[in-house]
C-alpha cells in the first residue's frame, strides 16, 4: 500500500476548491481561503487544514515519513 499527501485548495466554508482558470472568477467560486492536505491510498483518514500550502506540503511529508517508520518496524 502506498500513501499519498495531497494538498488541495478550500473555500471559507471548508469545501475543496476545484475551480481552475476562468472558473475560479465564476460565481460558483466562493474564493480560497486556505488549503488542506489529506493522506490518500489506504485507510488513512489523516487531513489537516492551513493557510499555506507549503506548510502543509511539509506536514504531509513528515506524515508520509511516520507511515514508513511504521511499516519498517513491523518487518
Ligand atoms: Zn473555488
Ligand atoms: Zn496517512
Amino acid at each position: 500500500m502506498r500513501f499519498v499527501a495531497t494538498v488541495t485548495p478550500v473555500h471559507e466554508d471548508g469545501t475543496e476548491c476545484t475551480h481552475t482558470g476562468p472558473d475560479k472568477t465564476s460565481s460558483e467560486c466562493t474564493g480560497r481561503t486556505g488549503y488542506r492536505a489529506s493522506c490518500t491510498g489506504g485507510t488513512c483518514a489523516w487531513t489537516k487544514t492551513g493557510k499555506r500550502s507549503s506548510t502543509l506540503a511539509e506536514d504531509g511529508t513528515t506524515h508520509l515519513a511516520s507511515h514508513l517508520t511504521a511499516s519498517a518496524g513491523r518487518r
